[in-house]
């Protein structure tokens, strides 16, 4: 393996992307509907939310897909990232019950549970000579406050340095604020202090309050969300953001969704990854839901593609997607794939069917069939190596004897 590194605000992106992609965008004859929107890539203008309905409705998915797959190239040449990572979901005791949710329990139920800090260690420990990063998110639990955070997390920064952690989204930070009675800026730095690297993307669903209202009530607010990521940027936490789709949200919301994100990730630049990924539905929850086609999750990474043009990353979430989907998406603008994982419960209690027992031989064969070259990354994007294919060893056959 060869290693280079970079600053989490570039985050492996070429400065002279914007250079490359006019040079690469010339190259091609477009749809006159495409021009305005070509043109104002090339200039290294930002697209409207116009722009954006004219990508949705444009009638060649593939087209908006090579599109988006320039704007990639333009950035990362060849290269698709991967991470070696493991998800601890500490509890799923959660106070909230959001529509969308099939992860949460109460705490009377048979099958909750709230790891103790030496449980979680044991999470860890089982893959901790494979990984850099732990992704921890859980429940909402009602008696767990700062200081229970300060101490698992401590606990496992002494135990593993070097496995960065990635813990809590927006609402579970929030819910821990309200616990202490402390604002968001000191809860988080409190959790820095003891050792957090940087929060994970989740909650964000769709940043309006309407439609929050009714998929996830009495979860953060849209400013919420983006105050407690931008406040995590303040202290020089990175963080990346999620969109959920497909529930009961409009092209324009999803549209909002990224213009707010990328506003925010103009400010400090530490919005480092966007991670759309489908509502993924069963006969009980949201029963309203309308569902996203694979043609519509494909169309969805290539816009997130080209309307952020200040998030650097673009991940298609196997454990969501599908492996299947998720090597499509490669071509239509995702530069990102999460991850070894080895153990999530969340979205495969929803109905996931993802391979958990990747290693990185098999997460950079995806890469390689999908007609890319796979590179190792760490959580935030600032160190890199190269990735040899090489296959597992396999056991030797034994010799006929005639
Ligand atoms: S999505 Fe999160 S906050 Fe909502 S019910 Fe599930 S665990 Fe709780």
């Amino acid at each position: 393996m060869t290693g280079w590194t970079s600053t989490p605000r570039l985050a492996g992106c070429d400065e002279n992307w914007v250079e490359n992609l006019s040079y690469l965008l010339a190259k091609y004859n477009w749809s006159e509907n495409l021009h305005p929107i070509v043109n104002k890539l090339s200039n290294g203008e930002r697209l409207s939310i116009a722009d954006g309905h004219i990508l949705y409705s444009h009638t060649s998915l593939n087209e908006v897909g090579h599109l988006a797959n320039l704007a990639k190239l333009s950035r990362y040449g060849n290269s698709v990232f991967f991470n070696s990572n493991v998800h601890v979901n500490q509890t799923n005791i959660c106070v909230l019950a959001c529509r969308f949710c099939a992860f949460r329990r109460s705490k009377k139920q048979a099958d909750s549970y709230a790891l103790s800090i030496d449980e979680y260690l044991e999470e860890i420990e089982k893959y901790s000579g494979l990984i850099d990063e732990v992704h921890s998110v859980g429940g909402l639990h009602p008696d767990w406050d700062v200081s229970f955070y300060e101490k698992l997390i401590s606990a496992a920064k002494r135990k593993y340095p070097d496995i960065s952690i990635k813990a809590l989204t927006a609402v579970e930070i929030k819910h821990l604020s309200n616990k202490s009675n402390i604002n968001f800026t000191e809860t988080l730095k409190r959790l820095k202090k003891a050792g957090l690297d940087s929060l994970p993307g989740g909650g964000a669903e769709i940043l309006n309050d309407d439609v929050r209202g009714i998929i996830c009530n009495g979860k953060e607010s849209s400013d919420e969300y983006l105050q407690i990521h931008r406040e995590a940027h303040t202290i020089g936490l990175p963080s990346n953001a999620t969109m959920l789709f497909g529930t009961i949200e409009s092209i324009n919301d999803r549209l909002v969704h990224m213009d707010k994100l990328r506003n925010l990730a103009d400010e400090y630049r530490l919005l480092q990854c966007f991670v759309p990924y489908p509502f993924l539905p069963d006969s009980t929850r949201l029963p309203q839901a309308q569902l996203a086609t694979s043609n519509e999750i494909l169309r969805t990474i290539a816009v997130s593609r080209l309307m952020l043009d200040s998030v650097p990353h673009i991940k298609a979430y196997r454990m969501n997607i599908g492996d299947e989907v998720a090597e499509l998406a490669l071509n239509y603008g995702a530069d990102d794939i999460d991850g070894t994982v080895r153990q999530e419960s969340i979205m495969h209690l929803a109905g996931a069917k993802s391979s958990l027992d990747y290693g990185i031989f098999q997460m950079a064969k995806l890469v390689k069939d999908a007609g890319f070259v796979p590179v190792k990354r760490n959580t935030t994007y600032t160190k890199f190596s190269s990735v040899k294919l090489e296959p597992p060893k396999r056991a030797k056959r034994l010799k006929i004897i005639q």
